[in-house]
């Protein structure tokens, strides 16, 4: 029972009372000024960070994320790497063939020069040395004092950072050309909140940061143009397409530029930087403003100049669909491995066909609203994040008439999730995002079913509901880490039904959905629950006269129903698997959910008709 307090954009540090469940959240201010060698790839990186400690909790130590560590032979990365049966295709070389892969780590052949590193050349808290052990990714700092509850401490610390060759997300010189893209690349606080520390070793995936204010210096070689998190304080000392071209741009003397950015209010902050990128600029109507960055090559600047107009209608989308997107500006540039989310940007591959950019690009910008602007913990809670973010850029799909076919719009994402059932390798939604056993449940569960947890929540609560649902889960909990319950109790203020056995079966256990018609005598039609996990039935009946009917069965556990025409039958009880009723005349065909949306693994003992 978590009461949730409204808070300001500044997160406002609360006072804490002796209850212990009401609602904190930690606060970081950094400040960091960074000197780029674009010729090494190594950087000379200041920071100061104000962290205010904003929970009931005297703090002893403090975690940093050192992510960069994990692109060096022997990490952890590079062992569960090396270990686990499905790598990542862009992490390995394959030395054997298709069919007899023999997977080499790109991590494990990385040369000196070639590796990321993240070391740490002084810190203090409060203007004193402080006690540190590099652990893998992670920094523990032993703290002088303790961070009292409520109370501020500033840390100071001077560091240098290696990029590594693109492995992951992050790196130098990614397959595209892509000079320097610069995600998880500072000395990042870890979050603190009611669970404990989250200071996750990097082994593969998901991030949870800590909300706060970023002020940035970068200073780099005069020939490169940036992209990123933050809005530019600087564009007539920097020009680069930033500038107001009605004025004179002055720029400073020397080889480089000092590019100054400041970004309220965010969890992250990523850059990306090429000496070859093309920059252009868009309005969203009401909204933010669209960066471009994308390298000079002709079938790329052909693409992205066609996708510009189809970003523009998506972020209206989602505003108009989710919330409205709280910041000023919005990028989407060319880098990284494929598509990854950040703080007021992405980084996409950016060479492929437009329908792949598209669709990346898409995917991407609704992480903003999942991954940057709720932040949950994707780390503990991926489906939220992956799977809301597929399903809302299906939608958009949908509704924004680019998909121009009838079919089932979930078609694929039902079948891939049965496909996942069919092989046994399916594993709870509540696995932490590294430790699936394989590469593909971690995906199709995230991705997937994370995914049908909204479209068949639509099928249980009514699709009406559903969207009142995601309007009001973003406007409770935006800038709040929601968890799992938030969108549960969401829903149910939303549609009066309980659903606290959704979420327990859908998410908690692997348990599937399997009902069948098992008789129909003249007027009598039987049915039965094969699967474990209960669900509400809606039922198409044809008579004999050719006429039909709907029928919906609400499940007991729901305690309520969702809206309709069709006509109400009793409550069916969890614990008994057969359910009887008679209908009004004779009976010729029936059929269980003709919407699709309930993820039944098992369609063809769905229809029972009679010949
Ligand atoms: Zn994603």
């Amino acid at each position: 029972m978590n009461k949730y307090f409204f808070l300001t954009l500044s997160l406002i540090s609360i006072s804490i009372t002796a209850q212990n469940n009401i609602y904190w959240q930690q606060h970081v201010d950094y400040t960091m000024d960074i000197e780029m060698n674009v010729e090494n790839y190594q950087f000379d990186g200041k920071q100061k960070l104000v962290y205010t400690n904003n929970s009931p909790d005297d703090l002893n130590e403090v975690f940093y994320h050192l992510q960069f560590n994990a692109f060096q032979p022997g990490s952890e990365m590079d062992m569960r790497l090396q270990n686990i049966v499905d790598p990542d295709g862009r992490m390995v070389n394959n030395l054997g063939n298709k069919e007899n892969p023999i997977y080499e780590s790109r991590i494990a052949i990385l040369k000196p020069n070639e590796i990321g590193f993240q070391k740490i050349l002084s810190l203090k808290q409060n203007g004193k040395p402080v006690k540190y052990e590099i652990i893998g990714t992670i920094l523990k700092v032993t703290l002088n004092a303790p961070v009292l509850a409520g109370k501020k401490a500033t840390f100071e610390m001077e560091f240098k950072g290696q990029v590594p060759v693109q492995i992951r997300r992050s790196g130098r010189n990614n397959k595209e050309g892509v000079a320097l893209s610069m995600a998880q690349w500072y000395p990042k606080m870890a979050e603190y909140d009611r669970e404990g520390w989250h200071a996750n070793e990097y082994i593969a995936r998901e991030f949870y940061g800590v909300w706060g204010d970023f002020d940035v210096t970068i200073h780099i070689d005069k020939n490169y143009t940036i992209g990123g998190t933050g809005y530019l304080q600087n564009p007539q000392e920097v020009g680069h397409g930033y500038e107001d071209s009605s004025k004179k741009v002055k720029t400073p003397k020397g080889e480089k530029l000092i590019w100054h950015f400041k970004a309220p209010n965010v969890h992250d902050f990523t850059w990306a930087a090429d000496n070859q990128y093309v920059h252009d600029i868009k309005y969203v109507p009401n909204g933010p403003i669209m960066h471009f960055l994308y390298k000079n090559k002709p079938k790329t600047i052909e693409n992205w100049k066609k996708m510009e107009d189809e970003a523009v209608k998506t972020m209206t989308f989602y505003s108009n669909y989710i919330g409205e997107y709280p910041y000023k500006q919005y990028s989407i540039i060319q880098g990284g491995d494929g598509g990854m989310e950040y703080g007021m940007c992405t980084l996409i591959n950016g060479d492929g066909g437009y329908s792949s950019i598209v669709g990346t690009m898409k995917h991407e910008m609704a992480h903003s609203w999942f991954q940057f602007i709720l932040a949950t913990n994707e780390t503990k809670h991926s489906w939220m994040d992956e799977g809301f973010t597929s399903y809302i850029s299906t939608i958009a799909r949908q509704k924004m008439n680019t998909k121009t076919d009838d079919t089932f719009v979930f078609e694929r994402t039902y079948k891939t999730y049965n496909y996942l059932v069919t092989l046994g390798k399916e594993e709870p939604l509540t696995t932490q995002a590294d430790r699936f056993n394989t590469n593909m449940a971690f995906s199709i569960g995230s991705y997937v079913k994370g995914q049908i947890f909204l479209s068949q929540l639509g099928y249980i609560i009514g699709e009406k509901n559903l969207e009142k649902t995601i309007k009001k889960y973003f406007s409770d909990f935006k800038f709040k880490h929601p968890g799992p319950n938030d969108i549960k109790r969401t829903a149910e203020k939303v549609s009066g039904i309980q659903l606290d056995w959704y979420l327990n079966e859908w998410v908690e256990t692997i348990h599937t959905i399997d009902y069948t018609v098992t008789s129909v005598n003249e007027k009598e039609i039987s049915l039965g629950r094969i699967g474990q996990m209960p669900m509400p039935i809606d039922l198409k009946v044809t008579y004999t006269d050719g006429t039909t009917e709907n029928f919906y069965i609400p499940l007991q556990m729901m305690l309520g129903k969702k809206p309709g025409s069709e006509k109400v039958l009793a409550y069916w009880p969890w614990g008994n698997p057969n359910y009887t009723f008679t209908a009004s005349k004779s009976v010729k065909k029936v059929e269980i959910d003709t919407s699709l949306l309930m993820a039944d693994i098992d369609r063809a003992n769905n229809i029972f008709e009679i010949n």
